[in-house]
């Protein structure tokens, strides 16, 4: 496996963007939802991302598809109502694979969740353990909620509407498509692992023959300037794809205000955030076109 290097800057990724743009670009694609059904020969897919527990929210119709894709933070905290809730949901859309991935809100789903009780007391379990008021995450949530939702055992089990990806791969008409949770550490939340060394090692795993990547967060420059104007995407992320996956499509979503398509001229980047920065779901899913491949 050919090895990617820590960028210098791998811990300031607006910086590190601003050397590397200089032998880059980035491309905005104005892609517009399809008017027609899908070609005979082509696979469509359907993206979304952070609907947050607020699908019942959405306006808009969502588009048929044979694959669905939602990028992660389907919840507000990972609790057990609001994953049956959004496995419901799933339920009802007509697309045939509904393919998903956890993100940092799903604090149920990431076994390593831990870090919140250690203080208190190093042999105290997730499931038993209690969270403090000086160690709520952002966004306000309430207490009791992420007391209730980092104790749900077993939560995968209630999503059995979708092939739920974590770090592992799935082949869809001859499609291989890669998911995986983890993003730079970030407010304390679930699947969080310090830029740089943990964040590639994570990256590492991902095998090259890859079509669809998957991840929750977007790479260094492509779909990840926040708000304030600091970028916050992944920096060996993106020299992962771009030097050892090269996959067509890189889905994500997690910087809200970062919806949209771009390109390097090679891959195609989709932040699919359904949810704009103050959390209403008005962005819509994103729709795209892979042929099939041939024998398939
Ligand atoms: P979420 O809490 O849903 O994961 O992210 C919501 C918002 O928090 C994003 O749209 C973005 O504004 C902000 N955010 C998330 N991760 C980061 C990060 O790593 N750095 C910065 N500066 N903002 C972030
Ligand atoms: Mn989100
Ligand atoms: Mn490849
Ligand atoms: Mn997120």
């Amino acid at each position: 496996m050919q090895g990617i290097d820590i960028h210098p800057l791998t811990g300031n990724p607006t910086a590190a963007w601003r050397e590397i743009s200089q032998t880059q670009k980035v491309f905005k694609l104005n892609v517009k939802p399809p008017t027609k059904s899908v070609d005979s020969d082509k696979v469509r897919f359907v993206c979304m991302s952070d609907t947050h527990s607020l699908t019942h929210n959405i306006k808009f119709d969502i588009p048929d598809g044979d694959v669905f894709i939602h990028a992660g933070d389907f919840t507000k905290c990972g609790q057990q109502e609001e994953v049956q809730e959004f496995n419901r949901w799933l339920g009802e859309l007509p697309h045939k694979y509904k393919v998903v991935i956890a993100g940092n809100h799903e604090l149920s789903f990431d076994p390593t969740f831990i870090h919140i009780f250690k203080k208190h007391s190093e042999h105290t379990s997730r499931h038993t353990g209690t969270i403090l008021d000086d160690e709520i995450p952002t966004l306000g949530m309430e207490k009791d909620a992420l007391n209730e939702a980092v104790r749900v055992e077993n939560v995968k089990q209630y999503l059995t509407n979708c092939i739920y990806l974590e770090d592992s791969t799935v082949n869809i008409y001859g499609i291989t498509i890669y998911g995986t949770p983890w993003q730079p550490e970030f407010c304390k939340w679930a699947f969080n692992v310090p830029r740089g060394e943990k964040c590639l090692s994570k990256w590492n795993l991902i095998p090259e023959n890859v079509d669809i990547l998957l991840t929750h967060t977007p790479p260094v420059g492509h779909g990840d300037l926040v708000c304030s104007g600091i970028r916050a995407g992944c920096v060996e992320l993106l020299n992962t794809v771009q030097q050892r996956i090269k996959p067509k499509y890189h889905v994500f979503g997690h910087i809200h205000e970062g919806y949209g398509i771009t390109s390097d001229g090679k891959i195609i980047y989709i932040n699919a955030s359904t949810c704009d920065i103050n959390y209403i779901p008005n962005n819509q899913p994103v729709v795209f076109d892979v042929p099939l491949k041939a024998g398939v």
